[in-house]
């Protein structure tokens, strides 16, 4: 009686609830298509503070500790040459991370690993060895360095057959400008311009350019503390390291397509012989630089023995891609709730 008696109640009640959970269901199912867990590497340069970052390059060490906590509890970290064959055999898990560095940076050394050893967390240092060897800062932060933070307000450039004058204005404040956005001044559209500039020139025309532009604005060639890459000593210091593994990432920092096929092969294939002088060992990673790269130079870095190399394609490991292109999230100063939302949504 009990049971006809509610069955009476329920069934009227059953019957304008189940378009209600058929539509819940239904949103939950879209939802989880939208956010299923992709397997992902990440992509960082330096942990610093920094107050001028139009590239977001500079992850603070808070926020990086932050995001390594978050991601130990959440995420399965491997490192990358592990995390490139698991892709090739197709068993790849989908919670599955890698953490990278790109260029070569100080800071790496000196804040980023003892963040990643005291969590054991591994990860991979992506190094330009030609500005570990001669301690300059990388081309694009002295470009800033003169054209967004000093005070010189017209700058000459020699690039044959021309000399192009820039006028810079007044120094503005070139805080939370990206390049991503129009120029908010002169300063911004000259950095640009000259940035353009100075990528397509080779590796000694590029310093020939940046001697030029340093002079006229007075900035020292000594490299900012903040700045610098990191010193042979530091890179070897690495090796010893249980979590930090070192990969390649050229000897100048070329973009490689730019470039004819014997810098191309001198950039990928003599640099990593030029690690075992270096450090003993031959990396099995490579990461293209600015993440340019084509057939040629994949089938280069290909058949120079790597095992894994690495783009700045923004976008979740899929089953389809090729270890030799994987792409890449380039994580920013996020908090950890918005380090969570940008992997959900890659
Ligand atoms: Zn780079």
């Amino acid at each position: 009686m009990t049971a006809r008696l509610s069955l009476g109640r329920w069934l009227p009640f059953g019957a304008r609830l189940l378009p209600l959970v058929t539509r819940r269901l239904l949103r939950a199912g879209r939802r989880a298509r939208v956010f299923r867990l992709r397997p992902a590497v990440l992509m960082y340069h330096r942990i610093a503070l920094e107050r001028v970052d139009p590239w977001g390059l500079a992850v603070s060490p808070a926020r990086f500790d932050e995001q390594v906590q978050w991601l130990s509890k959440h995420r399965t970290i491997l490192p990358l040459a592990e995390f490139a064959r698991l892709q090739q055999e197709e068993r790849l898990p989908a919670r599955a991370v890698a953490i990278t560095f790109d260029d070569g940076y100080a800071c790496n050394a000196k804040t980023a690993a003892p963040i990643l050893e005291a969590h054991e967390v591994p990860a991979t240092f992506f190094v330009t060895t030609g500005p570990v060897t001669t301690g300059q800062e990388f081309w694009w932060d002295e470009l800033q360095r003169i054209v967004l933070d000093s005070s010189v307000e017209r700058i000459q450039l020699t690039m044959e057959p021309e000399s192009v004058l820039i006028n810079l204005g007044e120094r503005s404040n070139s805080m939370g400008w990206r390049p991503s956005s129009a120029p908010s001044g002169p300063r911004q559209q000259a950095y640009m311009k000259l940035w353009h500039a100075v990528r397509a020139l080779e590796p000694r025309a590029q310093a020939a350019a940046l001697t030029e532009l340093r002079a006229q604005a007075g900035t020292p060639s000594t490299p900012r503390e903040s700045h610098r890459p990191m010193t042979l000593e530091e890179l070897r210091a690495l090796t010893g390291s249980d979590v930090v593994d070192l990969g390649c990432h050229t000897t100048t920092h070329p973009s490689l397509p730019m470039q004819p096929e014997p810098v191309q092969r001198a950039e990928i294939a003599d640099s990593r012989e030029a690690w075992v002088k270096i450090i003993g060992q031959l990396p099995a990673t490579f990461a293209y630089p600015f993440g340019d790269y084509d057939f040629s130079v994949v089938d280069l870095v290909r058949k120079a023995g790597f095992e894994a190399a690495c783009t700045t394609d923004q976008r979740a490991v899929t089953r389809n891609c090729d270890v030799l292109a994987l792409p890449r999230l380039q994580v920013m100063d996020w908090s950890a709730n918005e380090f969570a939302r940008q992997l959900r949504v890659l």
